[in-house]
Formats: C-alpha cells, structure tokens, sequence
C-alpha cells in the first residue's frame, strides 16, 4: 500500500516532468524556437527510461481499471505528428498492460465520399470514447487543419456552401475549442499529444525504413512527397498549438527524436490527466453490502453440487 505522502509526491513527480511540454492557452508558439525535438531533460538514460516507462504502464493500468469502474469520465488521447514521428510505436508501448476492454484505437485516413457528406467533425464524433473507456485518435480532427490547410485543394472536396471559406481556419480552431469543450463539460476529457520531430531524425528514420526489409511497408513515396512540405506543416502545426491550447484541452509537445524518450512522456502527460479525473471505484453502501453477505450465507448453505448430469448421455 502507498501511503497518501508517498502518492502525493508521485503525482506531484508527473506534473513537474510534464509541465515543459505543456502548450499554456493564449501562448503563442513557434515550433523550432520554442520546443527542441532532441529534449531528454534529466532522465540521461535509456536504460533509466525504459524503467519509468514500466513504472508509468503500471500507474495506467491502475488508473484505467478505475476509470473503467467508475463510468462517469471517458479520456480521448489524440496524437498527431508527421510520418515517421512514432505514433503507432507510442501507442503500442504506452498501452501495454491496458485491458484492452477499455480501450479503442482509432486511425484517421483520407475521408470517404460518405464522411464528405456530412460536416468536418461527423467522423471524429462518432469514434469518441464512452464513459470508462479510453479512446485514442491516431491523427484526428486536428488534420482538418493541418494536412487541409497544407493542401488546400483537399479542402474543395468537403463541399462547403458558398462563402464560407472566408476565415475557415480560424473559425474551425474556434469550432474545435467549443466543441472540446462541451465534450469535456460532459465527462470525456480530452489530451492532445503532438509528437515533435526534426527534419534530420526523419530523414534518417524514412532511410532505416527503406533498408530494412521487414520496414518497407512503413514506407510509401507519398511519404518523401510530405516531406517537402515541411516548413508548411511546422507553420500549421504552430498555429494549431497556439489557437487551440485551452485550460479544458491543452496541448502537449513531446519531443520525439528519441523514441524512448517520447514513450515516457506521452505515459506521464495521460496518467497525469487520469490523476486529475481522480475516477474512484464505486462505494457500496450500507444496504447493499449487507444484502450481499445474505446472498453469500445463502450459497454457502447450499450443498456442493456433484457433477451437471451429461444431455449427450445415451447418444
Ligand atoms: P497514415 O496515417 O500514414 O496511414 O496516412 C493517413 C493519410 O490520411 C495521411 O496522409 C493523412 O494526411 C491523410 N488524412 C488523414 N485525415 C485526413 C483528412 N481529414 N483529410 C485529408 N487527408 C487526411
Ligand atoms: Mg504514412
């Protein structure tokens, strides 16, 4: 048993590691000069790590049977990033030892004719976690503002009305505010992990992924394609960090050069949102526990019984 002290200053341990990543509301930020990919603070080792990493599985796995149980709150974790950047991998190690009861994994790809139809927020909404569940968008609503906004031609397939393209951008940041908030009022609470990564350590990821053989099919020629529209993503990804950071959704910028490090982050910032919900195992009062030691003095009255007779018998 931990006592109160010792959970306290754990607790405590996760906000002081998570709080460099955090994304304040109202900030502005310039990736590049504000956030360093490379970043691996105090923790040295890797070896170090991989121990706060399974330090950090457990702390989830404890949390999630209790957000499970409580069924009041639901999280949804949403990562973005650009190729290369480790979403799958962070979402394999941080969810390790999660009963996978509880959690769902959601992959965002091109939109369908039939997700076209409808508005730009239809196809997340949909997908979002239910209360005791934990969700996790791999890629999100948030690439209606990056890989849209890079490429605004993707933009005229989602057949808006005439005149209102007008200021989209803006008004989808505050469409996305407004409707993270209403989700969190309600009980999902929402986390938001951009996974930060340099031009080098892609370049250098993409070539690993052509070399070896079990990789390749990481790898397309879209991929490289992307890549020279760098400078265009880390300017949409700036101003999505910067307009869409609030007190009820803030984003988070895990630095991910190094992959073991970004696994240990991603880990602390959900656990610490997990802390903050504070999801309890529900009491059992006075009346049901006393109902619940009638039924045990009933079963244990009865005689054992011998083996359940055999329907097959005879055939
Ligand atoms: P991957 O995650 O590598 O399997 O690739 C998924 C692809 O879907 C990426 O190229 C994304 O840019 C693209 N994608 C995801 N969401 C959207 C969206 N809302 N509109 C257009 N393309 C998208
Ligand atoms: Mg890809």
């Amino acid at each position: 048993m931990t006592s109160r002290t010792s959970r306290t200053s754990r607790e405590q341990r996760i906000a002081d590691f998570i709080a460099p990543f955090r994304v304040e509301p109202g900030q502005k930020v310039k990736l590049g000069r504000d956030f360093a990919p490379d970043f691996k603070g105090t923790i040295g080792s890797k070896k170090r790590g991989r121990k706060l990493l399974v330090q950090g599985t457990e702390l989830l796995s404890e949390y999630q049977s209790r957000l499970y149980a409580d069924n009041t709150h639901g999280v949804l974790v949403v990562l973005q990033a650009l190729d290369a950047a480790g979403k799958d991998g962070t979402i394999r190690h941080v969810m390790t030892g999660v009963n996978p009861q509880g959690v769902a994994v959601h992959s965002f790809k091109v939109p369908s004719s039939e997700e076209l139809d409808h508005d730009y927020l239809w196809r997340y909404g949909v997908r979002l976690p239910g209360r005791g569940q934990i969700g996790i968008f791999n890629r999100s609503h948030y690439e209606e503002v990056l890989v849209v906004r890079v490429h605004q031609e993707l933009l005229d397939r989602q057949k808006l009305p005439r005149g209102t393209r007008k200021g989209v951008w803006k008004r989808r940041y505050h469409e996305i505010n407004e409707w993270e908030r209403m989700l969190s009022a309600n009980g999902i609470k929402i986390v938001k992990l951009f996974l930060n990564l340099s031009h080098e350590e892609q370049r250098i990821r993409f070539l690993r992924r052509i070399d070896l053989r079990d990789h390749n099919w990481k790898f397309s020629a879209a991929d490289v394609r992307e890549r020279e529209y760098w400078d265009s993503y880390q300017n949409a990804f700036s101003r999505m960090l910067s307009s869409t950071s609030t007190e009820w959704a803030p984003w988070y910028v895990i630095p991910a050069d190094r992959k073991w490090y970004a696994r240990i982050a991603a880990a602390a910032v959900i656990a610490n949102t997990l802390i903050e919900i504070d999801p309890r195992y529900p009491k059992v009062g006075k009346d049901a526990r006393a109902a619940l030691q009638e039924i045990k003095t009933a079963l244990e009255k009865q005689a054992p019984e011998g083996a359940a007779p055999d329907p097959f018998a005879g055939e």
